[in-house]
């Protein structure tokens, strides 16, 4: 579903700051389906790798491969379309506290211009899959932490994507609902299988939720595998 071939990411000198190597040479295969987790201390790369398979940047050098289409070939007019097929979840959950949670849910929806009845179409069976049917009409402040990620989750499912992008989506959360949470999204891996790809720095994310790891270090990948294989105790 996702091949990366000899990434290479350099961010360019800018205001007195020097050029910096973020990514120098990545080979990843992510297989449709499968969960794979990315950790590795910060400023190893673990963001940069992510913007890299949406195009929030453009990599320096090498292939992106998204179900079979090199998408750093792709013109500006065709990233909108290409952005809907991956779904994104975020640390600090990014909602819009002048949204409800449906409306925060039907933003991507609105945006690609989809009707109402499409929009409920796609957002009524979301909603119990993420347990929050009973807080539909609620605003974020209203919300615990779970329950605003929970929407940022449904969010990232309302365009029916292939490929979901976790970005320490359990970063903010204290250790019973970052359980409950890595448990929602095997539960949706599951159900839809989705792709994921999950950036962490934490072990314990990529051993409760993830089939393969690649550790990161240094804009390089140092190690990969099963996890089962990297964090078997001697
Ligand atoms: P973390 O390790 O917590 O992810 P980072 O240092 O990677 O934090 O950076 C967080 C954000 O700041 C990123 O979105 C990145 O784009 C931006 N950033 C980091 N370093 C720089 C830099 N040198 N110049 C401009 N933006 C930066
Ligand atoms: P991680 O997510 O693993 O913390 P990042 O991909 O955010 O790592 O960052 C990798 C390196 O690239 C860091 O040293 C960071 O400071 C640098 N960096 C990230 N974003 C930018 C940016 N927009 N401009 C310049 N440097 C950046």
């Amino acid at each position: 579903m996702i091949r990366l071939t000899d990434l290479h990411k350099t961010y360019p000198a800018r205001r007195g700051s020097p050029e910096h190597v973020a990514l120098r040479g990545i080979d990843l295969d992510i297989a449709a389906g499968e969960i794979v987790g990315v950790i590795g201390r910060s400023g190893a790369g673990k963001s940069t790798l992510i913007r890299c398979i949406n195009l929030l940047e453009m990599p320096t050098s090498g292939r992106v491969i998204v179900d079979g289409t090199d998408v750093t070939t792709l013109a500006k007019r065709d990233l909108p379309l290409f952005r809907r097929q991956l779904g994104m979840v975020f640390q600090h959950f990014n909602l819009l506290s002048s949204r409800t949670v449906y409306d925060n849910i039907a933003l991507p929806l609105e945006l690609a211009g989809a009707s109402k009845a499409e929009i409920a179409a796609a957002i009524d069976p979301l909603l119990p899959l993420v347990g929050l049917e009973d807080k539909r009409d609620r605003y974020p402040a209203e919300l615990s932490g779970g329950q605003k990620q929970r929407v940022g989750i449904a969010r990232a499912l309302s365009s029916n994507p292939k490929v979901v992008l976790c970005d320490e989506v359990t970063s903010a959360l204290d250790p019973e609902t970052t359980r409950q949470i890595l448990a929602l999204l095997r539960d949706i891996n599951k159900r839809l299988g989705l792709t994921m790809v999950v950036i962490t720095h934490e072990m314990a994310v990529v051993k409760q939720l993830c089939d393969r790891v690649a550790v990161m270090d240094g804009g390089v990948i140092v190690e990969q595998g099963a996890v089962d294989g990297i964090f078997a105790n001697p």
